[in-house]
């Protein structure tokens, strides 16, 4: 019983991720490890582009499923991170022992497989997209590191959107 609200306290109730508070409590421990093994660390945040226009034109019942669909891709292609919804269509992606220019590699791999593969709704094909900023410059706490790949990821919307933008 314990066990089960410890993990619903934890958890999206949506796509089953890690919720926020989780993120920051246990990513925290992951950075101080990094820090102290002198091993990388990078943080990805992610935001699906347009999703509203999704809702609005097929439905919250779509957007739900969007979400669901795309938080399998992460888990697929992100097993070791640690992987968490942050917002409604925002995701936070913790790789410990990972350099942003290989997490830029797996982002860029569902990237490409989202556009060759759309996903599809009541028989019709929706092309989906996602922008994401990452960094692994070591900060003073994860959430300056949160907010310095917040950084890159509205450069990649102001850059057009459907890219990832890696900080330097
Ligand atoms: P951008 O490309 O700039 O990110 O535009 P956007 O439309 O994706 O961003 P915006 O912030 O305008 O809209 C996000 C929408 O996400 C608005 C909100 O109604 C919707 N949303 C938030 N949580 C959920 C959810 O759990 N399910 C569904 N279906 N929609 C959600
Ligand atoms: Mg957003
Ligand atoms: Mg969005």
């Amino acid at each position: 019983m314990i066990e089960k609200i410890e993990a619903e306290a934890n958890q999206d109730y949506l796509t089953g991720l890690f919720n926020r508070r989780y993120l920051f409590r246990e990513g925290e421990l992951l950075l101080g490890q990094a820090c102290q093994n002198n091993t990388p660390i990078s943080v990805a945040i992610i935001d699906i582009d347009y999703f509203k226009r999704l809702n609005d034109g097929y439905g919250h019942d779509c957007g739900d499923a969007v979400l669901k669909i795309f938080s399998g891709y992460l888990v697929e292609k992100c097993a070791d991170s640690m992987i968490a919804r942050i917002g409604g269509e925002e995701f936070c992606l913790l790789m410990p022992g990972v350099e942003a220019s290989k997490c830029n590699e797996l982002l860029e791999s569902i990237r490409t497989d989202m556009r060759d593969l759309p996903m599809s709704w009541h028989n019709e094909l929706i092309n989906v997209t996602f922008s994401a900023g990452v960094t692994d410059r070591i900060a003073v706490s994860l959430s300056t590191m949160i907010s310095n790949a917040d950084v890159e990821l509205y450069r990649a919307k102001e850059f057009g959107r459907d890219r990832i933008q890696v900080a330097a």
